[in-house]
């Protein structure tokens, strides 16, 4: 029985209470004579009725309080507080779960996020993070994950997604972020995200591809932001020599 509303409590309550009564009502047809049940059982029942119905209820909205403050930890946990997308302790636990997971990973970052902060202070800063999470979040499939790695840089995954069907997700993120002005005290605000991506092949481990998607970041970034930029590794058995492109 899970007890998360107050309904819950009252029901909870009521069981308990029911199998108590019965249970002493019937030790008391067990160890008294039946000359004496007439005054045994109503004392019984009162005794129950005062004990167990207060009792019950405070347990209850104990466990109900432990069960809201279970699922908060949980949300915490999970879910960064600002943007809502998964933190980066949740995205490596899930990672962990199924290490040989083939798939696209894409590290976003906002380009001159600094001058955002600069010119319209912190706060918006934090409405522009959230929004450009928002945009990535929807953007993708239940499947994926998308993670707050830090400040204003996130990583995707694209879960069972080959090279080019991941270049093609990353450029359409980007031209996604670069399309969607946000609206912020009368001024409409205007970011970039610079984009690198690397597959990650069932046997690579996550930290790996991450550092791959780091170093194709890079390169976008050097090569003038907003653009995408995969790393080769994943795709080399179809062109030993590819660069960074
Ligand atoms: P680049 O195009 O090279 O990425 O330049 P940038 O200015 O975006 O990069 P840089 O890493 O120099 O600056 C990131 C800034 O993000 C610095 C930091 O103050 C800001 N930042 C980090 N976390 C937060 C946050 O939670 N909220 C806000 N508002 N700013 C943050
Ligand atoms: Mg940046
Ligand atoms: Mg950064």
């Amino acid at each position: 029985m899970k007890i998360e509303s107050r309904l819950d409590v009252v029901l909870f309550s009521l069981v308990v209470t029911v199998i108590t009564m019965v249970s002493a009502v019937a030790l008391n047809y067990v160890i008294f004579p039946s000359v004496y049940l007439s005054r045994t059982v109503p004392g019984t029942i009162m005794i129950v009725t005062l004990v167990t119905i207060p009792t019950c209820l405070f347990v209850g909205s104990k466990i109900r309080e432990n069960v809201r403050l279970s699922v908060e930890l949980r949300r915490l946990v999970e879910r960064d507080r600002l943007t809502d997308v998964s933190t980066r302790d949740f995205f490596f636990a899930r990672m962990a779960q199924k290490p040989e997971a083939y798939g696209m990973s894409l590290m976003v970052d906002i380009d001159f996020f600094k001058r955002v902060n600069d010119t319209y202070g912190h706060l918006t800063g934090d409405k522009v993070i959230a929004h450009v999470a928002t945009l990535l979040q929807r953007a993708v499939s239940p499947e994926d994950i998308v993670c707050r790695f830090g400040g204003e840089e996130f990583v995707v995954f694209l879960a069972d997604t080959d090279h080019s069907a991941g270049a093609a997700t990353a450029e359409r993120l980007r031209a996604l972020v670069a399309d969607s002005p946000i609206d912020e005290a009368g001024t409409t605000l205007r970011v970039t995200v610079s984009i690198g991506g690397s597959l990650k092949e069932a046997a690579d481990n996550i930290e790996t591809a991450i550092q791959r998607a780091d170093d194709a970041l890079y390169v976008a970034k050097n090569d003038g932001r907003n653009q995408v930029r995969m790393h080769p590794i994943g795709n080399l058995r179809s062109d030993p020599a590819r660069k960074i492109a």
